[in-house]
């Protein structure tokens, strides 16, 4: 089995060096950048103001949270990576880009990479990160055009602008860097004048709750009313998602012919309206919009569009089908790398919103399963399209809806730059959101990993130590250190699959919690008290497409892992597109039920430094299976599962399943046996 690292390691040394000596060439920060806010007092989190309804959580300022453990780790392995590096062997976020001021790519894809790259350096206090972030924000608030507009003059566009915005607010967040908000104040005031006269088109109209998110922020710093005007011309102007989801049409997986993927250059209203990405951003429309009605229909508009997407497009990882439009539930259809990452933000963004612990659960679900899946190990190679039954990566055009024939390799840009330069957002985001500020003024945990807190609850300084390797573990240990006494409420998301969760304070047993909800401590703490969370990890099973099954335990999706030959299509640069064929078969159905699967004890091991690794992998689950001779594979890609229940004369026998992160090929819905 040859694994990518091995074989351009010293290559990519001396790619680095150069790249290295690239970046001390290039001048720094005046000013702000370098520092940070990091020594100073917590950051102040700011809650929406008049007329805005509130929010039930917000989402500490970006600094507030540092990842510890094995989730400090995996964004370490980022760094190392392409995340790291991008910039040093990819022109289009290279010292050319034209949010450098060059003549190089001047659309989305350097505010792409600084979306992510700005949190992932500033969460690892990496300085030289930071600096490679810097020169991007510092070049876009020192060339505003003196109408207000900012970014590269080639191109009017409003779309790689808004996600430009989302990069200074965070780098705004951690740093107070006092240029960010009249910037901004410019920015949207020549917005607001400008869409008038030229409306959002294309990815902006559908895309525009991502602006709205924006100017919302600005507003509760500003307070001036013309940005709430902003907000409501982007969604008159913007796709009317809530329409699209009151009445859902896609209910089958598209073609090019039934999206008219001919028209308009692909940029038709039906072929982005079943686009993955947009849909995936869209998650958020309803909640962003319910902060400017305040009325309770738009902000239950979330669950209609998920409950949809599920029903007809949802898929064993948490994802839904996107390769790269609507594609059913078929389980060898994929979904792309963008998609997975702009859902999970706009789930964080959600879930701050409205409060809901299922969204949590799902947020969850796409940060332990669906992002880890598809990277390499060493994240230098990543894919568009990951299928949760894939069982070859290999140059293929089936089965794709519209992607093109690299769509599953692993490699620099697979397919299309776009998830390049967007994939970077995806874990810092996740650990920037994992606990959040209530608006009655406490704490909440909103999601598990191991990290710790700083903030300021009620003018009185907080530190929190999560301690945890969850989601290995059920196990959570939260020590609370207020500066001096202190009542606030911590709210703590019990998940919906966390039957029989249970809570001790300093070692005293507490309230049974309710699974699927946020449960309340009311309490005066004190430093060095101590909420231990048990959340029990029995298997279990979950049906999916044809009467298939998938096996989860917690928040961890689990997959037969198929044995991985990785073959080397080509170099490039620092990185290289591989191949991965099957070494093992595969076409396994469980013999397996409800009853069976809960009684089944999971192996545990020390949780590594890499423990998305398929060969370090901490958890494993054994099940019986029988082979299904007749299922099989064709042009690389795995047939649908067959209809459940099958019936198979093949032995009895055990196959060791890991969690879906780990494995590159898998099956993750199995047929299941006739009991
Ligand atoms: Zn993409």
């Amino acid at each position: 089995m040859n694994r990518p690292s091995r074989f351009i390691a010293s290559r990519r040394d001396f790619l680095k060096q150069a790249g290295a000596a690239a970046i001390a060439s290039w001048p720094l920060s005046r000013g702000f950048g370098l520092t940070d806010q990091a020594a100073g007092s917590p950051r102040r989190v700011l809650k929406n103001r008049a007329p805005l309804a509130s929010n039930a959580f917000y989402i500490l300022p970006l600094g507030s949270v540092t990842p510890s453990g094995w989730l400090r780790d995996q964004l370490q392995i980022q760094a190392n990576g392409l995340g790291g590096h991008l910039d040093e062997t990819w022109a289009d976020v290279g010292n050319n880009s034209g949010w450098l001021g060059g003549t190089g790519e001047s659309w989305e894809r350097g505010p792409y990479f600084v979306d992510g790259l700005y949190p992932l350096a500033y969460l690892l206090d990496d300085v030289k990160l930071k600096a490679k972030a810097q020169r991007f924000i510092d070049w876009t608030l020192e060339h505003q055009a003196p109408s207000g507009m900012i970014g590269p003059s080639t191109n009017d566009d409003w779309w790689p602008r808004m996600v430009m915005l989302k990069a200074l607010a965070q780098y705004e967040e951690a740093t107070g860097d006092p240029r960010v908000v009249p910037v901004l104040s410019r920015y949207f005031a020549y917005q607001l004048s400008a869409l008038p006269g030229r409306p959002l088109r294309d990815w902006g109209k559908f895309r525009w709750q991502d602006n709205a998110l924006i100017a919302i922020w600005l507003y509760n710093r500003t307070g001036d009313p013309k940005l709430i005007e902003l907000v409501k011309l982007l969604h008159a102007q913007g796709h009317d998602w809530q329409k699209q989801y009151a009445d859902f049409k896609f209910t089958e997986p598209v073609t090019a012919e039934t999206i008219k993927l001919n028209e308009a250059g692909g940029l038709g209203d039906l072929a982005l309206s079943t686009h993955g990405v947009n849909n995936g951003q869209a998650v958020k429309a309803a909640p962003v919009w319910y902060l400017i009605t305040g009325n309770e229909a738009d902000r239950r508009g979330i669950g209609e569009m998920l409950a949809a997407l599920d029903k007809y497009h949802g898929l064993p990882n948490g994802m839904f089908s996107c390769d790269e439009h609507f594609a059913g539930r078929n389980p060898s259809q994929g979904s792309e790398l963008c998609t997975v990452v702009e859902t999970m933000f706009s789930l964080e963004q959600s879930l701050a919103i409205v409060g809901d612990a299922a969204l949590g659960d799902r947020l969850e679900k796409l940060a332990f399963n669906a992002l880890p899946g598809t990277f390499s190990d060493d994240m230098w190679a990543h894919q568009y399209n990951q299928e949760p039954n894939q069982v070859e990566v290999s140059l293929h055009r089936k089965p794709w809806t519209t992607d093109g024939p690299e769509s599953n390799l692993y490699g620099l840009e697979p397919n299309f730059g776009c998830c390049t330069a967007n994939f970077h957002q995806g874990w810092p985001k996740f650990a920037a959101s994992l606990w959040m500020a209530s608006a009655d003024g406490g704490l909440v945990a909103a999601a598990y990993s191991p990290c710790e807190v700083r903030t300021a609850v009620r003018g009185v300084d907080v530190s929190v130590r999560e301690q945890t390797e969850y989601p290995f573990r059920g196990h959570v240990r939260i020590t609370v250190d207020p500066s001096s006494q202190v009542a606030f409420p911590l709210r703590l998301r019990i998940p919906a699959w966390a039957s029989g969760a249970s809570i001790r304070i300093n070692g005293q047993a507490a309230q049974n919690p309710e699974a699927g909800t946020f449960t309340k401590i009311d309490r005066t703490w004190k430093a060095g008290d101590v909420v231990e969370v048990e959340m029990p990890m029995q298997p279990r099973l979950a049906q999916g497409y044809k009467g298939s099954a998938s096996i989860e335990r917690g928040p961890l999706v689990f997959s037969f892992p198929i044995g991985e030959d990785w073959v080397k299509l080509r170099d490039r640069g620092m990185t290289a597109d591989w191949q991965v064929f099957p070494s093992s078969q595969w076409n396994y159905a469980l013999a397996a039920d409800t009853q069976s699967v809960a009684a089944i004890g999971a192996k545990e091991t020390a949780v590594g430094k890499r423990p998305f690794a398929v060969k370090e992998t901490p958890v494993t689950i054994e099940v019986e299976a029988r082979k299904i001779p007749a299922w099989r594979a064709v042009d690389g890609v795995a047939d649908p599962v067959p209809q459940s229940p099958v019936s198979s004369e093949e032995p009895l026998e055990k196959i060791t399943l890991v969690p879906y992160g780990a494995a590159k090929l898998r099956i993750t819905a199995f047929p299941v046996l006739k009991s």
